[in-house]
């Protein structure tokens, strides 16, 4: 397991908050719903080939 918390802020509405992501499956595109507003945050994670750089971005859906 590679999980990491990330304060991430949603994209619609503003509200910062915490994101456990896996890392294990490699670069992932999922949707979570804001907990505030419940639009779908679009979440991207990359990870590089030695699993040594990780990075989380957000978006909304339309991007
Ligand atoms: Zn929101």
């Amino acid at each position: 397991m590679l999980v990491k918390q990330v304060d991430v802020q949603c994209p619609y509405c503003g509200h910062p908050f915490h994101a456990e992501v896996d890392f294990s499956n490699g670069d992932q595109d999922y949707y979570e719903d804001c907990a505030n507003c419940c639009n779908p945050i679009r979440f991207q994670l990359h990870v590089d080939e030695l699993q040594k750089h990780l990075q989380v971005s957000v978006s909304t859906d339309s991007d």
